[in-house]
């Protein structure tokens, strides 16, 4: 069996997520969050899997709800498990042969799925002055989960781990190199799980070997960055010490001279954490454009609302600036590809993002482009010098395939 229950733990909330690698499929999973808040939510789905080659439509998936107080990450893997025992699969009959964790911060020190043992556990302890809002919610949920399965390997996945390969030039600040080292300030890069997925799914989707590959990932999410991968290295990446840096986010500024923080502070009275709460969640499209949610901005533009139109703008400007920036890194691209919510499903923003591109030959052809579908696909037109695909990301499988291979 290849079945491996894949964990992400947040500081209130436990994402759980059954995956048969074998067969690329989930087969159940769930979301517990407001864990020790006055009530918890728990909401739980098992999917119907399809058979090789068939796809199967998500509403036939069956969802359970349920609210209920949860004190701790403890108290959220009972929870878990009664969902098991209640609405299936049956995991007493078919026990995950690994527990695989998302694990935001590997810092310089992980650069590969890793076995959790107990020095494990104190460098991702140590490495929560870099990640102070994500690594100490990722621990918990690993205590918790050996606790709960207690006779499984637990491996730890690091989204910081595929931007391992980055050049030197590429993540070193350009800032006193003591001071640097003291504080282990350096470009570390996000998402790396899901660049590494959808990296190699392209690479797959246009029959060509991911070595001598130039390719450019667009993750856009409610976060999002993009990776110039190369050869299936991944060489420059737009998020740096935290994932704050690069693009325009859902409520993240992305890139800003820095001197505004410094102006803030002492001119606008702000203190560190209200700099950090202002940088990071109410700046990007919430803070132009008052909602975080590109379809809102979408539609308020099209009805001619001035400031998410400029929100917009601001948004497509920097990933223009991005794709010419990793085109000239990378000496050419063969290979564009858009994941995520945003990349997934706006069409407008990929062919916004790419329409200064004619010059080079890049076309995205705009019937392809409107099109919704499942899976990957290509929207370049035929004669695109370069392949322009979606490719929906899947890190909870890609998690589950790094988990196996290290156990
Ligand atoms: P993610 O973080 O990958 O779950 O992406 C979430 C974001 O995707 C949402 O905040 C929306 O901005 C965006 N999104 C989801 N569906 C659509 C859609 N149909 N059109 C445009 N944006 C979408």
């Amino acid at each position: 069996m290849s079945v491996v229950l894949v964990i992400n733990s947040g500081s209130s909330s436990l994402k759980y997520s059954l995956v048969d690698v074998e067969r690329e499929a989930e087969l159940a999973g769930g979301l517990i969050e407001r864990i020790g808040q006055q009530s918890g939510t728990v909401s739980h789905t098992v999917r119907v899997v399809a058979r090789p080659g068939e796809t199967v439509p998500a509403m036939l998936d069956v969802r359970h709800s349920d609210e209920r107080p949860i004190a701790d990450h403890g108290e959220a893997f009972d929870v878990m498990l009664q969902q098991f025992a209640a609405h299936g699969p049956d995991l007493a009959g078919h026990p995950p042969v690994a527990v695989g964790h998302r694990v935001v911060h590997g810092g310089a020190r992980f650069f590969e799925p890793t076995p959790i043992t107990p020095l494990v556990e104190i460098n991702i302890d140590e490495l929560s002055v870099l990640a102070p809002l994500h690594n100490p919610a990722n621990l918990a949920g690993i205590r918790a989960a050996k606790a709960a399965f207690a006779d499984v390997p637990h491996v730890a996945v690091f989204d910081t781990a595929f931007h391992q390969t980055l050049p030197p030039a590429a993540y070193t600040y350009a800032i006193d190199a003591e001071v640097a080292r003291n504080h282990r300030i350096r470009r570390y890069g996000f998402h790396g799980t899901s660049h590494k997925y959808v990296s190699e799914a392209a690479a797959a989707f246009v029959g060509r070997p991911l070595d001598g590959l130039r390719q450019i990932v667009f993750h856009l999410g409610n976060g999002a960055s993009v990776t110039a991968v190369d050869g299936g290295r991944s060489v420059e990446t737009s998020m740096g010490f935290t994932p704050l840096e690069g693009l325009v986010m859902g409520t993240r500024s992305g890139d800003i001279d820095a001197a505004v923080v410094f102006h803030l502070a002492r001119r606008g009275g702000l203190g560190t954490d209200q700099l950090d709460a202002l940088l990071n969640k109410r700046s990007g499209l919430l803070g132009l454009g008052g909602s975080n949610d590109m379809r809102d901005i979408l539609a308020r533009r099209d009805a001619g609302d001035e400031t998410a139109s400029l929100a917009y703008d601001v948004y497509i400007h920097r990933l223009r600036a991005y794709a010419g920036a990793y085109i000239a890194q990378l000496g050419g691209v063969d290979v564009i590809s858009f994941t995520a919510g945003v990349g997934e499903n706006a069409a407008a923003v990929r062919a916004d993002a790419l329409a200064t591109l004619g010059f080079m030959g890049v076309r995205v052809d705009a019937d392809r482009n409107a099109e919704r579908g499942a899976g990957t696909r290509r929207i370049s037109a035929d004669d695109s010098s370069v392949e322009v695909l979606v490719v929906p990301t899947d890190e909870e499988l890609e998690i589950a395939r790094q988990t196996l291979s290290a156990i």
